[in-house]
């Protein structure tokens, strides 16, 4: 059975006529030697909207996010990471590995922010005991989890008088953006980095920024070439990022709705446990289910479920409608009645 309604994450988006069309006709050169206008164009327009000076564009959110890390962080040095935070555990170790930069996890809060107690007490003495602590990264949204600004003033205020940089893995920052009706620059402000994917919710087939001040992006850019991601003719990837910047950054709002949607649908199978929306996920840990065996049967109807250790993640986008979520109902339905095999 092929994949009809695809829940699993918004990175599974294709790029619709009019997003190919952009891409088609982009104008390119070579972007390693700064010559392709389309790409600078995206990489201004991303700065633009995150407040920064200088955007960079990158291959995925994992370079941007390592490159963002490596900037901020020498051989040696340590950054502060959430315990759940995709630059720790979902990226390879590459900070570790490719960085030798040290990790010191810290406990995410089930809202997803760090606390502010543990953040400063985990800053190291300056003592040749120790990895120098040089950095605080946050992530926004944080599975979903909108991160409060005031929290974010905060942490990033605490980080910078105690001496260290502060990246944002703000991959899915646009979300947050939507949810709030807070600005991405605001966002971003208290950060001297900032990723964002074009790859996620906004629909672009390929691609990050990396934005921040001139000095540091031109640190950044270096490192891209390192880590092979110095790329050609990129305007036919750029192209394809600006027109998800132009038109799919307000309509991540649909999403959300229905996320929300999805949830009050799922809410009516108990067995399922209970998962409200965030953003454009809804996370549930059914405990009467066998997750598994759910997961295949929604399968043999064409629905895909993400999650993992017993879990389930539904993630809208753009090439989910209601219409999905309404055979999710359905499926539902059929699996609870009482006939098939919980
Ligand atoms: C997707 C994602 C990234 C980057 O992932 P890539 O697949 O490498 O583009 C980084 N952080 C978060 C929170 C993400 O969801």
């Amino acid at each position: 059975m092929t994949i009809m309604d695809d829940f699993r994450s918004d990175t599974v988006t294709r790029p619709d006529a009019a997003m190919r069309a952009a891409m088609a006709s982009a104008e390119v050169g070579d972007a390693v030697y700064e010559d392709c206008p389309t790409t600078r164009r995206l990489e201004a327009m991303a700065a633009e909207r995150l407040g920064k000076e200088v955007g960079l564009f990158f291959p995925s959110g994992t370079q941007a996010n390592l490159a963002g890390l490596m900037v901020h962080c020498a051989r040696g040095d340590e950054y502060l990471v959430g315990h759940k935070a995709h630059t720790f555990l979902y990226e390879g170790g590459g900070a570790a590995v490719l960085g030798s930069i040290q990790p010191q996890p810290l406990p995410n809060e089930p809202d997803g922010t760090i606390a502010l107690a543990l953040i400063e007490g985990a800053i190291k003495p300056d003592d040749f005991h120790h990895a120098r602590t040089r950095l605080l990264t946050l992530e926004n949204t944080f599975s979903g989890l909108v991160l409060d600004p005031a929290y974010l003033a905060a942490a990033t205020e605490l980080a910078h008088r105690h001496g260290l940089s502060t990246h944002l893995d703000g991959a899915r920052l646009m979300n947050a953006s939507v949810a709030t009706g807070c600005e991405a620059d605001g966002i971003a402000q208290g950060f001297d980095t900032v990723s964002l994917c074009l790859s996620k919710g906004l629909g672009a087939p390929v691609g990050s920024v990396l934005a921040g001040s001139r000095d540091l992006i031109r640190t950044a850019r270096r490192l891209r070439k390192m880590l092979g991601g110095g790329m050609r003719q990129t305007g036919i990837l750029a192209a394809a990022g600006i027109h998800a910047l132009e038109h799919n950054v307000g309509r991540l709002a649909e999403d959300h709705a229905r996320a929300a949607r999805l949830a009050d649908v799922l809410a009516a199978f108990p067995e399922l446990g209970s998962g409200s929306a965030q953003t454009n996920m809804v996370f549930m840990t059914p405990v009467a289910t066998d997750v598994e065996a759910f997961r295949r049967f929604l399968a043999d109807r064409g629905i895909a479920v993400g999650g993992r250790y017993g879990s389930l993640r539904w993630v809208t986008h753009l090439d989910v409608d209601d219409a999905s979520v309404n055979r999710v109902r359905d499926a539902c339905e059929e699996y609870f009645s009482g006939d098939a095999p919980h």
